[in-house]
């Protein structure tokens, strides 16, 4: 029988299984399909890093002497349609077998197996994706019998398995987390490092074209572009930050700027999600930086817990609950996106400057997604299949294996705290004290009602008050539960009425059909 290796969009790396036990001379096909680039309106510079990285990919794969079939997505006959097309192309190359790695995202994984079941030709074989720390089945034997499991207990499991910064059995400096160093807000922090500016060639600028043309209606800044979209370009990166920014990434890592978007964070999460890096060479590069005395240890552990924890923790998660977690809504949000999400029209500076920059740059970090636009959408109970649709469609680096648990789970507390074991919910005091915002804002922080309060504080409040019953005996929550507690009727008539009439003042209709992806 004879083969077409499929390589999906999120899958360009040499090490694919697919691609590894290929035969010689093997016929390897990517495709471009409006179905992918259109089900929620992706950022253009996310589109274009996607398909410049592909069109390099495949001219890659080409020059190591694969037999290359690239339907872009003007060709007349493309099918636009992932799983339509693969079939298309391979009868017409008589193959008669489909051979994919496990796609990313539970949605076409069930589209191939369905075909699958069919038991027509071609007959598709889909194989374990071994580009990640964990597979799925060693994820669900960790957590079979673990009623509340924990991010930090797989962390250490998955510590003591690489030997990631291990001395023997036990984490090297004694401690397996130093979160404590790393949190200092942004006022003292030296000037950030500027990322490497990668050159565009022909391939690239023919992208960027295609997509200003054939994009213009989605929301999002195309100049600018800068991601990476070869390996070459992805290790350029990857050497800056270990140079540059990993000395200060611990440090500095709940910080939040003005005017720096990237501040000392890596930004290496679009090539890692697309298979332009692996997980294992950034961990160790981060490990070699601290071995050679370049970096400190609680930059080096804060950033490897983020890709050897945390990202491999969501996706194991994801597969473990999906489909039900999808449409998990415990906290009953029911209200759409407010629309300054999409237009940025808002005068809480906080809040327009995480979304000029999301728009100018197709990335926000991680605390301005969680502490910015996560926790102004959880205060405002915007519904999970609106907030997710959003940042699945303006982030570079947005799959929906990690984007649905860090929204649905880990802003939106919507899975009744499975991720994480408390809301990250904040006022603005919050704010104020990590990032320098509120000095240019037309609201103070330290009011809760008025009309100069900072609208955090008041929805904060009646967020705790709504959801008392839910979170009240949270240990976590024990103090702040205290406090309002103690707080008089009519201080607590008066922070509602605030946030009620801030709520009102809020327009919800985007411009886009909000939840659609649900
Ligand atoms: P750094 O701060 O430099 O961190 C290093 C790496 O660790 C990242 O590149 C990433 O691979 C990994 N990482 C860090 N935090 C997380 C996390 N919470 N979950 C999983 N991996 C993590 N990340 C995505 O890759 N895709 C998404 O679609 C995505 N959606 C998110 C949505 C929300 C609401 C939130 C709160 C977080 C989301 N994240 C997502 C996680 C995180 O915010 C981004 O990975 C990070 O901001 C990317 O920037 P960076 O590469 O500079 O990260
Ligand atoms: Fe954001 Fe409130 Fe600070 Fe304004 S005052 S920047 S709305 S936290």
């Amino acid at each position: 029988s004879k083969s077409l290796r499929l390589v999906l969009g999120d899958q360009l790396s040499l090490t694919l299984p697919t691609l590894q036990d290929a035969p010689p001379g093997a016929t390897v096909a990517l495709c471009e399909v409006d179905e992918e680039g259109r089900y929620v309106p992706h950022h253009p510079q996310k589109i274009a890093m996607m398909l410049a990285a592909m069109r390099h990919f495949a001219a890659e794969l080409r020059q190591r002497g694969y037999r290359v079939h690239y339907s872009t997505l003007d060709d007349p006959d493309n099918r636009h349609s992932l799983i339509a097309e693969a079939e298309r192309l391979a009868k017409r190359q008589g193959c008669d077998e489909i051979h994919v790695t496990r796609p990313g995202e539970w949605r076409l994984l069930k589209a191939m197996e369905a075909r699958q079941a069919q038991d027509r030709t071609p007959r598709w074989r889909i194989v374990e994706d071994t580009r990640f720390f964990c597979s799925h089945r060693d994820f669900d034997a960790w957590m079979e019998g673990r009623k509340r499991p924990r991010m930090e207990d797989f962390y250490r499991m998955l510590r003591r398995r690489t030997g990631l910064l291990m001395d023997g059995n036990a984490p090297v400096g004694g401690q397996w987390n130093f979160d404590r160093d790393n949190r200092a807000p942004i006022d003292d922090a030296p000037s950030p490092p500027s990322p490497p500016r990668h050159r565009q060639d022909a391939v690239t600028r023919e992208v960027l074209a295609l997509v200003e043309k054939r994009f213009a209606d989605h929301v999002g800044r195309l100049e600018g572009f800068n991601w990476p979209v070869t390996r070459r370009q992805a290790l350029a990166d990857l050497r800056h930050f270990v140079a540059r920014a990993l000395p200060a990434f611990g440090t500095y890592q709940d910080a939040i700027s003005d005017t720096a978007p990237y501040l000392f964070h890596s930004r290496l999460s679009a090539a890692l999600n697309i298979g332009l890096l692996s997980p294992g060479e950034v961990c160790e590069a981060a490990q070699d930086a601290w071995q050679g005395g370049e970096a400190p240890l609680n930059a080096v552990e804060g950033f490897i817990r983020q890709i050897l924890g945390w990202r491999e923790y969501v996706r194991g998660i994801y597969w473990h609950r999906m489909p039900a977690y999808k449409r998990e809504n415990q906290l009953g949000a029911t209200r759409g996106l407010p629309r300054c999400y999409w237009d940025g029209d808002t005068d809480l500076r906080c809040l327009q400057r995480a979304i000029e920059m999301t728009h100018d740059n197709a990335y926000a970090h991680h605390i301005q997604r969680l502490m910015v636009t996560g926790n102004f959408a959880l205060l405002c109970d915007v519904r999970p299949a609106a907030l997710c649709d959003w940042y699945l469609a303006v982030y570079a680096d947005a799959c929906e294996w990690v984007e649905l648990p860090n929204t649905l789970g880990m802003v939106l507390h919507a899975d009744g705290g499975y991720l994480g074991s408390k809301p990250y919910c904040a006022s603005g005091k919050y704010i104020d004290r990590m990032s320098d915002h509120c000095a240019q804002c037309r609201y103070d922080p330290r009011q809760s009602v008025g009309e100069n309060a900072c609208p955090f504080n008041a929805l904060y409040w009646r967020f705790l008050e709504r959801h008392a019953d839910q979170l009240a005996d949270n240990p976590r929550m024990r103090v702040i539960y205290g406090t309002l507690d103690k707080m008089s009727a009519h201080k607590r008539q008066a922070l509602r009425q605030q946030a009620d009439t801030f709520l009102d003042s809020l327009t919800w209709t985007p411009p886009y059909g909000q939840g659609q992806h649900a």
